[in-house]
């Protein structure tokens, strides 16, 4: 292996998970706001802002990203599969382990856009997230002061 100043200190399990619960929270007290733009055209304009979380700021969120292909195919397979059970479930009053199956895909379903709401929030997000803004959201403005005064502390 390399000389010991090169080893970067991996955290724990827990350290993860609380990092996961920090940046989840932080992401759960998001203010975004949406302002629709009326303009001569017919379709107005819809802009979301967020709010920074360091200096209050109002962003423009960036537009929204399309589903990946195999994600919005499982969905789309889940979503028939779910209607075509329940179909059969109601005309032949199938037994319980039919009622699970439809549960089971259910719950997937459920699952499977919640992760993806939370991702495409992600994505639109023009705001950054780490260990050093305290797992804040913030600007890219606040960012670059954040990164200067932990970097240049010494210098400056
Ligand atoms: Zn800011």
């Amino acid at each position: 292996m390399n000389a010991a100043n090169n080893v970067v200190e991996l955290p724990s399990l827990e350290e993860i998970e609380q990092m996961d619960k920090q940046q989840q929270n932080a992401l759960e007290s998001l203010e975004i706001s949406i302002t629709t733009i009326t303009d001569n055209d017919d379709n107005d304009e819809k802009t979301s802002y967020v709010k920074c979380q360091r200096c209050g700021r109002r962003i423009a969120m960036f537009r929204k990203s399309p589903r990946s292909y195999s994600v919005s195919k499982r969905i789309t397979v889940l979503e028939k599969q779910i209607k075509q059970d329940e179909i059969k479930n109601s005309h032949y009053h199938n037994n319980n382990s039919d009622y699970n199956y439809i549960m089971e895909s259910k719950q997937e379903l459920a699952d499977l856009l919640k992760e993806e709401d939370k991702n495409d929030l992600v994505t639109r997000l023009p705001l950054f997230s780490s260990r050093m803004t305290g797992y804040k959201w913030i600007c890219s403005k606040c960012w670059d002061k954040s990164y200067r005064s932990l970097h240049h502390h010494q210098t400056n």
